[in-house]
């Protein structure tokens, strides 16, 4: 069988096919329209990535425009192009990090990879060669590859887990707001710095803010300690940000609400808005220092369509957009809306829905906690026939609205929502 798109198989696409999958064919703004021309708010934000709104024709110009006079110009065997010179810039220069290193790609996953690969590599170059392992927390998402699965080691995926066994350490889930769950976490991962062997531990890998169990926000000195003792005992600290960053929380990047750097910063989505497959891995000077450009100490890990010329073109512009429009703040104001909305949505089923969890345009609601794991789906259904796609992990259902929403949009997707809980929840 030939998968062309993820998890299905091309001949859904028939007309007679049943469920019928929705073919989209436009989009604009917060809106998709399928190919009947059915409308739809765009609840998740094509998965997180779509930060400016659909259908920008400044993007298509930057990606004309670079792709008119260069489009890849590959940045490899001694050559370079000047706009990835430039984004590398601004994000050094967004993180922090001036006089670290960018590493592109074009997933995120790639991304946190070469994560991966730098901080195996930064204590190799360091002679500290027994340090191999990564800890990762429980209920992280990190991507697809091997490796990235393995990270996450999750339901149906834990077998991954069990391939690259003695390259991952899990580590409790992160914890929620309160601080004495923090300091259960800190004790957690003190005592499994100990048991591994702090001398074995390369790095330690999370999402400032993760998802999958629905969104935990942890105290807003939760990274900062954890940082402080991944650092006491040489471990590097890699904070994801592929899906919290670029404004999604309510801050540029999520690890802003507590005060903290990833000594490594994973980034893609809202880094070109979904225009164009980009991703970069964002390391620290302290970590560039371990590598020389040419030798020994060079981080050998190359890619095609690294750096590439275009997609560096539609990031600039992209975060061009977000600062212009003031779109972090715009994060902040109209989530507030949502997470509003969705209180006096879940208040109306006690015990059936909790209330929901998020910050920014970043928010989930749990469904039915203890029972039937259909809800959330039956949910969805009802959503997409009012007109708003959105998804769900088990019982989680994500809102994940596009980062030019206005006010009147959040009211009309929260009339959406609140119709479908009706309908399937009396
Ligand atoms: N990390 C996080 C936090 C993500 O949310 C995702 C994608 N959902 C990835 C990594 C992997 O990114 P990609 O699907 O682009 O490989």
């Amino acid at each position: 069988m030939s998968y062309v798109h993820p998890m299905w198989h091309h001949s859904v696409l028939a007309p007679e096919h049943a469920p019928a999958p929705v073919v989209l064919e436009r989009a604009e703004g917060v809106y998709l329209w399928d190919r009947e021309g059915n409308r739809y708010i765009d609840g998740l934000a094509s998965f997180g990535a779509c930060i400016v709104g659909h259908g920008r024709p400044e993007l298509a110009q930057a990606a004309y425009d670079q792709m008119s006079s260069g489009a890849h110009l590959a940045p490899v065997f001694g050559c370079t192009n000047d706009v990835s010179r430039r984004l590398a810039e601004r994000l050094l220069a967004l993180t922090g990090h001036s006089g670290g290193s960018v590493r592109f790609a074009t997933s995120g996953s790639e991304a946190v990879e070469a994560a991966f690969r730098i901080a195996l590599n930064y204590h190799l170059n360091r002679g500290d060669t027994e340090r191999r392992i990564i800890l990762a927390t429980e209920g992280s998402y990190h991507g697809t590859t091997v490796a990235t699965l393995a990270a996450a080691g999750r339901g149906e995926n834990r077998h991954f887990m069990r391939d690259l066994d003695d390259m991952f350490v899990r580590l409790p889930a992160t914890p929620q707001q309160e601080e004495a769950a923090s300091a259960e976490f800190l004790e957690a991962l003190r005592s499994t710095i100990e048991r591994v062997g702090p001398h074995r531990i390369a790095a330690f890998v999370a999402e400032p803010i993760p998802v999958s169990f629905g969104i935990r926000i942890p105290h807003h000195d939760h990274w900062r300690k954890v940082k402080e003792l991944l650092h006491e005992h040489g471990i590097l600290y890699i904070a994801d940000e592929v899906l919290n960053g670029f404004g999604r929380t309510g801050e540029l990047f999520a690890e802003q609400h507590f005060g903290v750097t990833g000594d490594l910063i994973t980034m893609s989505k809202g880094l070109s808005s979904g225009y164009f497959p980009i991703s970069a891995c964002v390391a620290s000077a302290a970590v560039t220092a371990a590598f020389d450009e040419y030798g020994e100490r060079a981080l050998r890990h190359m890619g095609t369509y690294s750096a590439h010329a275009a997609g560096c073109a539609v990031a600039m512009r992209t975060i061009d957009i977000i600062e212009d429009e003031a779109l972090v703040e715009n994060a902040r104001i109209q989530g507030a809306r949502v997470g509003a909305g969705l209180t006096a949505l879940a208040a109306e089923f006690p015990g059936r829905v909790h209330p929901p969890t998020g910050l920014g345009l970043f928010w989930t609601v749990v469904l039915n906690p203890d029972g039937d794991r259909q809800l959330a789906r039956e949910v969805l259904a009802e959503c997409r026939a009012r007109g708003m796609i959105t998804q769900a992990n088990g019982n989680v259902l994500y809102f994940y609205l596009p980062l030019v929403v206005t006010a009147e949009e959040v009211d009309e997707s929260l009339v959406i929502l609140s119709e479908s809980f009706r309908a399937v929840l009396k």
